[in-house]
């Protein structure tokens, strides 16, 4: 299996090069030369399989060179907390993908990228410094991800005072090669840091340098896993008709995912790209024309991206076509008050408790099952964060506060280990050397 980049598909490397290296040399992203089909006898046993086996499964179609026994424990160890379907009515479930140590789906792709990373290192007995900017949940998924691998540090850079105190707590409390650089400017300030550092010829001599967000395919290759989990899990239910995805969509790596998830052979029908204000793929889909602008700000601030990077990567799969894009994605932008909305009307009919992200998909999947009323397709939102981390937007939305859970608490009750830092390059150089 060769990986190529979206800008060149001449331009092959082996799975190793994409892992270290993120980006490709023209700029491009790494994808799979071919998406692997499952073979048939893989769906006479799916009313039998586990979480475990079905990412063992699909893996090992992408990474054939890793051994069987190794690629297991990597797996098991990168999903070890549930990903439960829950039924929410008739016709809509939630793919809760928020139980691990920090309560969003990114912990699935961070963990597995971190293990993955670290097999390859330790058989080459290198080390290797992972820089990660961050506004927030990207840096706690990565830091958590990788705190205790073996030959790995981690520096993650955020903008002093500009995170929640949540968010803040989850990445600077770990210590060990977990390294937090609390930086005195702004999170673009952060991302300068970190590119200038990536391209600095003088460190990559000292070490191995990479980046860990979502541009690289070994995340993206983790994350097929839980969907194809949650249409197995409705199948395992008794539900045999192929379900509708619908994905709270920011940088699209997510919804990316699901769709390599069909190429290989799961059945499913249909995808919603659910974004809040920043529609730019919804205004793609319903116009052709693809134009990034800046960000703006939401309550669903994790998919506040105004160039969503894995776009190219999407592009690629639809041969450039938007008509054979169309046909199997529509795109849904929901706004804040919708989120606020779904929010209090899901907790009033169900209990149910939706983090804002997650309420952009279902509202998106409500506003879907009106317009094609006729459709009785069972959909699938993918719940991607624990409503607890959002505790502002849940208190306006309920008029109420939600209990944090335990994991959260304790980690509140932590001492902040960072360093403050200017925005300055020759002191985060200084850092990173020593
Ligand atoms: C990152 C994130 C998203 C967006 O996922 P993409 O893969 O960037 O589209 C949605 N919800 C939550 C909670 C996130 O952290």
């Amino acid at each position: 299996m060769k990986f190529i980049s979206t800008r060149d598909l001449s331009h092959a490397v082996d799975f190793k090069t994409a892992l270290l290296h993120g980006l490709a040399p023209d700029g491009g992203l790494y994808i799979p030369s071919e998406i692997p089909r499952l073979p048939p006898d893989f769906f006479s046993t799916i009313d039998s399989m586990d979480l475990h086996e079905l990412g063992f499964q699909i893996i090992k179609l992408f990474l054939p060179d890793i051994p069987e026994s190794i690629l297991q424990k990597i797996i098991e160890e990168s999903l070890s907390f549930p990903i439960p379907l829950k039924k929410l009515n008739n016709q809509t479930y939630l793919l809760e993908v928020f139980h691990g140590p920090t309560l969003a789906f990114k912990d699935v792709g961070a963990r597995f990228m971190a293990r993955i990373l670290s097999y390859f290192l330790n058989q080459e007995k290198r080390k290797i410094s992972i820089l990660v900017a961050t506004s927030g949940d990207t840096g706690s998924a990565i830091a958590h991800g990788f705190h205790k691998m073996e030959n790995i540090d981690v520096f993650v850079l955020y903008p002093s005072e500009k995170i929640s105190r949540l968010q803040e707590q989850q990445m600077t409390t770990l210590g060990d090669n977990i390294h937090v650089l609390e930086v005195l400017g702004t999170f673009d300030d952060c991302q300068k840091l970190v590119k200038q550092a990536l391209l600095d010829d003088n460190l990559s001599r000292h070490r191995l340098l990479t980046t860990a967000n979502s541009i690289n395919i070994t995340r993206i290759l983790a994350q097929i896993i839980y969907h194809s989990w949650g249409v197995v899990q409705l199948h395992q239910l008794g539900e045999k008709r192929k379900p509708i995805l619908s994905v709270p969509s920011g940088n699209f790596g997510n919804l990316t995912a699901a769709l390599y998830a069909k190429r290989m052979g799961i059945p499913i029908q249909h995808f919603i790209a659910a974004t809040n204000k920043n529609a730019i793929v919804p205004l793609y889909l319903k116009t052709g024309k693809f134009k990034p602008r800046a960000s703006q700000k939401t309550y669903s601030n994790a998919m506040d991206v105004g160039n969503p990077s894995n776009f190219e990567r999407m592009q690629v799969l639809y041969q450039h076509e938007l008509s054979q894009m169309q046909a199997e994605i529509t795109g849904i932008p929901i706004s804040d008050k919708e989120t606020l909305e779904t929010i209090a009307k899901t907790y009033q009919a169900t209990q149910e408790i939706l983090d804002p992200h997650s309420a952009v998909g279902l509202a998106a999947a409500e506003i879907y099952q009106q317009s094609f009323s006729s459709n009785t397709q069972p959909i699938i939102v993918t719940a991607t964060a624990h409503p607890a981390k959002f505790q502002e937007v849940i208190t306006e939305a309920l008029k109420q506060e939600i209990p944090l859970p335990a994991s959260l608490q304790k980690t509140l009750n932590l001492k902040k280990k960072t360093s403050k830092i200017l925005p300055n390059y020759v002191e985060f150089q200084k850092i990173l050397i020593k």
